[in-house]
C-alpha cells in the first residue's frame, strides 16, 4: 500500500458519483447506537458543507451527552455478550475479512462520498478508499496470533501472560482523511476483541456514516460498533471524560489532543494520541533531484496539504538552493486546483470556510515576515474553498510560518550548510511526526535517519504509507503509535498468571 506513485489524475466517470450523491441527499444522517440507526435524543441537526460549493451538502444528527452515554452502554453490553466475547480468533478474523470485502466492493462509492464531503481530490480519495479495505485485512491477519507468552521460573511455578481487550474504546478523528483515519481505529479495536464508539469531524462525517453502514452488513453483534456524530466540544469532550470508555484513540491538533489527555485522566483512560506535525524534508546536494523535487511538492500539496506527515519545511543545501527553490515553485504551479472531480486536478478545495481563512492568514504571516513568495498565495475567486500552492523562500526556522502548522498547500525552503545544521534544524521544532532525506549517500541516510527526532522517517521517498510500519510522533506529535505490533499492545491489557504447585 503506497500514496507514492500514485499518479495525479484520474478519469472519474460521471455516473458513478450519482450513487453516493443520492446517498447524500437521502436524508438527515443518524447515529449508529445498539445496531440502530437513531436521530440524537434532542432532535438537533447540524449541517455539512460541501467545500466545493459552500452549499449545505447533509444533515447530520447533533449527538450530545446523553447520546453518547447510550453509546457508552451499548458497547459495554457488548464487551460481555457471548456473541461478541465468546467468539473465536478465527471468527473475528472472519467478521474483519467480510469488513474488508464490503469496503473493497463499495470502495468507489467511500472515495467519491470523501470527495464530495471534505474535497479529497477523486485521485486521491480512490487510492485512500483502497488502502481502507486493506487496513481491516492487515487486521484480520493479526487477530489469530495476539499471544501471550510462558515465562521463565522455577520448577514449583507456572507463569504466564493472557493478551485482552482494553474494553469500550472511544475514536475521534479529524476531517483530513476521514475514512482512512475511522479504518486504523476499528479495525485493530475489533482485531482485539473490543468495542468502539466512534465520532467523526463534524466537517466531513459521511463517509465514516457509511463505513459504519457497510460494517453493519457483517452483522456484527449490536453495540460492538457506534457512531456518534456532533461537535467536539461536546460529543468528543464526553467522550474523553466517560468513565465507561476504558481507552481513547485521538487523532487530531496537539492543542484538542492536550485537553483529551487531560479529559482522560478521571478514570486514567489509556490514551494513544496522532496529532500534528511540521515535518522536515531534507534534500542534500546528492540527491536524485529529479525525484526529490517531485516528492517534495507531493509532500506538501497531496490532499491540498491536509496531512499530518506533510513536509512542510523543505531544508535544501546551500549550494543548490537557488536552483532548487526554482524547481520546486515551478512544479508547484503546474499543479492543478480546482473541482476535486477533474481528470487533470492535483488539489481539490480545503475542507471549510474556517480552515480557508486560517491557510491565508498564515500566507499574510509569511508575507509579513519578510519571507519571498515564489508562487501562489491565491485563494481562487470562484465558490468553494481553493488555494493556490504557496511556496516561501528566504525562510527563517524561527518565522512563525516554519514553526506552526499550516495543514494547508503552503511550504517553507530553508537553506543549510551541512548535515549538522540540517539536523540540527529539522529537529528545531515542537512536533516530531516524520521527516524526509533525500540523498545517494548510504551511510548519510542512515546517520541523519539515527540523529532526527520523529516518529517516521522516509529515505529517498516521502509520504508512503503501510501497515506494517507503526505510525506515530515523537513531542508534541503526539503518544503511541498506529500500526504494526504497537498497535496491538495500544488496544490490549496484558494479565500476568502465576500458579504455585
Ligand atoms: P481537531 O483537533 O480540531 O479535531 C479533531 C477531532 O476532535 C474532531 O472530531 C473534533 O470534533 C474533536 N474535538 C474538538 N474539540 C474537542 C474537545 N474539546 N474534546 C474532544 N474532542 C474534540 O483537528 P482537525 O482540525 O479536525 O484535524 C486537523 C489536525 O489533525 C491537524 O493538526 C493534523 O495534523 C491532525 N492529524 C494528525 C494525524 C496523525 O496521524 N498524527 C492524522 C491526521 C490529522
Amino acid at each position: 500500500m503506497s500514496f507514492t506513485g500514485i499518479s495525479g489524475t484520474q478519469k472519474i466517470d460521471r455516473a458513478a458519483v450519482e450513487a453516493p450523491r443520492a446517498w447524500i441527499g437521502a436524508g438527515p444522517k443518524s447515529l449508529l447506537i445498539d445496531g440502530r440507526w437513531v436521530s440524537a435524543a434532542s432532535g438537533k441537526t447540524l449541517e455539512t458543507i460541501d467545500p466545493s460549493s459552500e452549499a449545505v451538502l447533509a444533515l447530520l444528527a447533533e449527538g450530545a451527552d446523553i447520546d453518547v452515554d447510550a453509546a457508552v452502554a451499548a458497547a459495554q453490553k457488548a464487551l460481555e455478550c457471548k456473541s461478541w466475547a465468546g467468539i473465536s480468533p478465527h471468527q473475528r478474523a472472519r467478521y474483519l475479512l467480510q469488513i474488508a470485502d464490503l469496503v473493497d466492493r463499495h470502495a468507489d462509492e467511500l472515495a467519491l462520498i470523501e470527495t464530495i464531503d471534505m474535497g479529497m481530490p477523486a485521485w486521491f480519495s480512490t487510492a485512500v478508499a483502497k488502502m481502507a479495505g486493506e487496513t481491516f485485512r492487515y487486521y484480520a491477519g493479526w487477530t489469530t496470533k495476539i499471544a501471550g507468552s510462558t515465562l521463565p521460573t522455577d520448577a514449583s511455578n507456572f507463569i504466564y501472560t493472557l493478551k485482552e481487550p482494553v474494553g469500550v474504546c472511544g475514536a475521534i478523528t479529524p476531517w483530513n482523511v476521514p475514512l482512512l483515519l475511522a479504518c486504523f481505529k476499528i479495525a485493530p479495536a475489533l482485531a482485539c476483541g473490543n468495542t468502539i464508539v466512534v465520532k467523526p469531524s463534524e466537517i466531513a462525517s459521511l463517509s465514516t456514516l457509511r463505513l459504519a453502514e457497510l460494517i453493519q452488513e457483517a452483522d456484527l453483534p449490536p453495540g460492538v460498533l457506534n457512531v456518534v456524530t456532533g461537535f467536539g466540544p461536546s460529543v468528543g469532550e464526553r467522550m474523553a471524560n466517560h468513565s465507561g470508555i476504558d481507552k481513547i484513540s485521538f487523532t487530531g491538533s496537539t492543542a484538542v489532543g492536550k485537553r483529551i489527555l487531560q479529559a482522560s485522566a478521571g478514570n486514567l483512560k489509556r490514551v494513544t494520541l496522532e496529532l500534528g506535525g511540521k515535518s522536515p524534508n531534507i534534500i542534500f546536494p546528492d540527491a536524485d533531484l529529479d525525484r526529490a523535487l517531485d516528492a517534495a511538492v507531493n509532500g506538501f500539496t497531496r490532499n491540498s496539504g491536509q496531512i499530518c506527515s506533510s513536509g512542510t519545511r523543505i531544508f535544501v543545501h546551500r549550494d543548490i538552493y537557488d536552483e532548487v527553490a526554482e524547481r520546486i515553485a515551478s512544479i508547484s504551479a503546474g499543479r492543478k486546483v480546482g473541482d476535486p472531480f477533474g481528470a487533470d486536478t492535483f488539489l481539490g478545495p480545503v475542507a471549510s470556510a474556517t480552515h480557508c481563512d486560517r491557510v491565508m492568514s498564515y500566507i499574510d504571516a509569511g508575507n509579513d515576515e519578510g519571507a519571498r513568495m515564489l508562487t501562489g498565495g491565491n485563494r481562487l475567486s470562484r465558490p468553494g474553498f481553493f488555494i493556490e500552492p504557496t511556496v516561501f523562500t528566504g525562510v527563517t526556522n524561527d518565522m512563525k510560518i516554519a514553526r506552526e502548522e499550516i495543514f494547508g498547500p503552503v511550504v517553507t525552503i530553508i537553506a543549510f550548510r551541512d548535515e549538522d545544521d540540517a539536523v540540527f534544524k529539522g529537529n528545531d521544532t515542537t512536533y516530531g511526526l516524520a521527516a524526509g532525506i533525500w540523498t545517494k549517500d548510504v551511510g548519510r541516510a542512515h546517520k541523519v535517519a539515527r540523529a532526527l527526532k520523529a516518529g517516521r522517517i522516509w529515505i529517498n521517498t516521502y509520504g508512503e504509507t503501510d501497515p506494517v510500519m507503526p505510525f506515530g510522533g515523537f513531542k508534541q506529535s503526539g503518544i503511541g503509535r498506529e500500526f504494526g505490533a504497537e498497535s496491538i499492545a495500544a488496544y490490549t491489557e496484558t494479565k500476568a498468571v502465576q500458579i504455585r504447585f
